[in-house]
């Protein structure tokens, strides 16, 4: 694509980037089939090159961000979907965060809006104020459907039940069971461990019994991402940088062969704090070398090698591959074939590129279309038949329960039960066919 930038905007390390990107694009529009929000919608302005038309046009013209611009960039869900699909190249990613990043600074959006996403960027990145917040909006998700909009769909995400804080989430060591093959640190995230403390709880039983020393480190939050996403550039830097001290220090301190990394949507963002952080001198060769070791779970466990299971009459799993691990960290096969390793029959999702609309606050900000998404979605799954549904992310776990009775499970939770650890509490009181049988049997810690 031709762009017409000033060689005093190409000055802006950031317009140069975007100019790089912008010209990777051929117009070719094989992104516009892939994309969900112009599978739903059918409007080329909600399709990756309409988006990408919109932004070059908005940064050429250097002006405050148009009011149409902003609709069809906040409802594109970041899903990635078009950079798998783009044959060119065209690193989508980062030209839409750029575009977000304008608008933050140059659109004034209407009060109401403005307070519910400094709230949003206030309560979830921060896990007692997200719990207090989740414990409000479960007292109200009765009335959820009565609720306007944005106020209905929060509510109506609220989890049924909240586990209390895990003491396993604490700054702590956890030694190996046997001889020690390695030593990790476990993001153990913001959002996650509230909604669903078990998982990390899984992570920690998986990787000890398998050999593998694992460390909270003291000072790790929030991955930034939300913020992020959101175009609040300085809070996700701050966020990243703050993880990056973190984790270096253990590094070096303790020796830290990888960060491993259970939500693929905050892996992907710990993977690009490399390009995040490229600007800032101080800290940008550590941001390079913590992107450089950051794993996925389902990585780590691909490189060191999954115990032989423990459990003969493991049942069908619908593998659920979140936007975030397909398409952010092309990660694509490795979680079906552990699972098929462990013993589940994996059963592919028709249309499993497309995104189920949690996407982040996507689920809050443009509820209509997420809900159509997660109901496709549900749909999918269900055709497959099978009992248990898996994913590798907290927020599809999350909007995929909030549609279906189905048990929604995190893939490390199988792994762990696969290889002797606790049937995850998920699937209690299921009648998943022959693992009805183990009954509580399984539940014996790993
Ligand atoms: S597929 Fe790639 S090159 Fe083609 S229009 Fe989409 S982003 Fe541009
Ligand atoms: S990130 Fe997803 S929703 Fe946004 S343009 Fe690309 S495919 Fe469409």
């Amino acid at each position: 694509m031709q762009t017409n930038f000033s060689p005093e905007q190409l000055a802006d390390p950031d317009i140069k980037v975007a100019n790089e990107i912008l010209r990777a694009c051929v117009h070719c529009g094989f992104c516009t089939a892939t994309c969900p929000t112009y599978v739903l919608r059918g409007d080329e302005l909600d399709s990756p090159r309409g988006r990408i038309y919109q932004i070059k046009e908005m940064l050429e013209q250097a002006r405050p961000a148009p009011a149409t611009v902003v609709k069809h960039i906040d409802r594109c869900l970041s899903c990635l979907s078009c950079m798998t699909t783009c044959p060119s190249g065209v690193h989508y990613m980062h030209l839409v965060d750029l575009a977000r990043a304008h608008i933050e600074k140059t659109y004034r959006r209407p009060m109401a809006e403005r307070l519910l996403r400094s709230m949003l960027a206030l309560l979830l990145p921060r896990p007692f104020l997200f719990r207090i917040a989740l414990v409000g909006a479960m007292l109200g998700r009765p009335f959820a459907r009565f609720m306007p909009g944005r106020l209905g769909a929060m509510m109506a995400l609220a989890p049924r039940r909240l586990s209390g804080p895990s003491t396993m989430d604490r700054p702590q060591v956890f030694p190996v069971r046997g001889a020690r093959r390695g030593r990790v640190a476990l993001m153990t995230g913001c959002a996650q461990k509230v909604l669903n403390p078990a998982i990390n709880e899984a992570t920690v039983r998986l990787l000890t019994r398998h050999g593998i020393e694992v460390v909270i480190p003291r000072g790790q939050g929030c991955c930034g991402a939300l913020v992020h996403h959101m175009g609040r550039t300085d809070e996700g830097h701050a966020q990243a940088a703050a993880n990056i001290e973190t984790w270096m220090r253990e590094k070096r301190r303790n020796g830290l062969d990888a960060i491993i990394i259970n939500a693929s949507g905050c892996g992907t963002q710990v993977k690009d704090y490399g390009f995040m952080l490229r600007g800032d001198k101080a800290i940008a060769e550590d941001a390079r070398t913590i992107s450089g070791i950051t794993r996925d779970i389902t990585e780590y466990m691909a490189e060191i090698g999954l115990n032989e299971s423990v459990r003969p009459d493991a049942f069908p799993v619908a593998y659920h591959s979140a936007c975030s691990m397909q398409h952010g960290q092309k990660i694509t096969t490795l979680p079906k074939q552990l699972l098929s390793q462990a013993g589940f029959e994996v059963r592919d999702i028709a249309e499993g590129h497309l995104c189920c609309g949690s996407a982040g606050t996507y689920n809050i900000m443009q509820s209509e279309l997420a809900t159509r998404l997660r109901d496709r979605k549900i749909a999918n799954i269900e055709a497959t038949g099978a009992p248990v549904i898996a994913a590798g992310n907290i927020g599809c776990m999350t909007q995929i329960s909030g549609g279906t009775e189905r048990p929604v499970v995190h893939t490390v939770e199988l792994l762990d039960w696969a290889t002797g650890g606790p049937l995850p509490p998920a699937l209690h009181g299921h009648d998943l066919g022959p693992v009805a049988a183990l009954g509580v049997s399984t539940m014996v810690a790993g």
